[in-house]
């Protein structure tokens, strides 16, 4: 198990945000949801964004599974709060990248999600830490479909 092998700070970090996760509450006005799960753990996600000329108004994400799974859902939703979509395209990039070890947190500031990057010694556990990102990824590809299908009705 990946979290007793953690330093005792980022132990205590994933912990606090399994314990109370930021932007829990499903919003009362949402373009896209999205739903993603891990099978190889069981972890289960959903993720609803609210977005306003290519901004990221508000966003939760809520679900069960395990603290790692959870904590990074929680600590997505305050880095991606704010940003304009291709930032967070870069941002989801970026983790994978570091998660993949192929790029290190040194290179941007991510806040508490450095707590998560002792996850990447542990291959089976890396899914946990990523299903957030990869589901916020889905919800952004499907709200741009929305998007374009609403470009082309205007457009006929
Ligand atoms: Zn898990």
């Amino acid at each position: 198990m990946a979290l007793e092998a953690l330093d005792d700070l980022y132990r205590e970090v994933i912990l606090d945000h399994f314990k109370n996760p930021r932007h829990h509450e499903p919003l009362t006005v949402h373009d896209v949801e999205e739903e993603g799960f891990n099978p190889l753990c069981g972890d289960q996600l959903f993720v609803q964004l609210k977005i306003e000329q290519g901004v990221i108004q508000d966003i939760a994400s809520w679900g069960k599974g395990c603290s790692i799974s959870q904590a990074s859902a929680s600590i997505l939703t305050e880095i991606l709060k704010g940003k304009k979509i291709e930032a967070v395209e870069r941002d989801i990039q970026f983790f994978k990248d570091v998660m993949n070890r192929r790029s290190d947190l040194d290179q941007q500031d991510m806040g508490d999600l450095e707590a998560l990057v002792g996850v990447r010694n542990f291959p089976v556990r890396i899914k946990c830490a990523l299903l957030g990102w990869t589901t916020v990824e889905a919800a952004l590809k499907q709200f741009k479909q929305v998007e374009g299908g609403r470009c082309k009705k205007i457009q006929s």
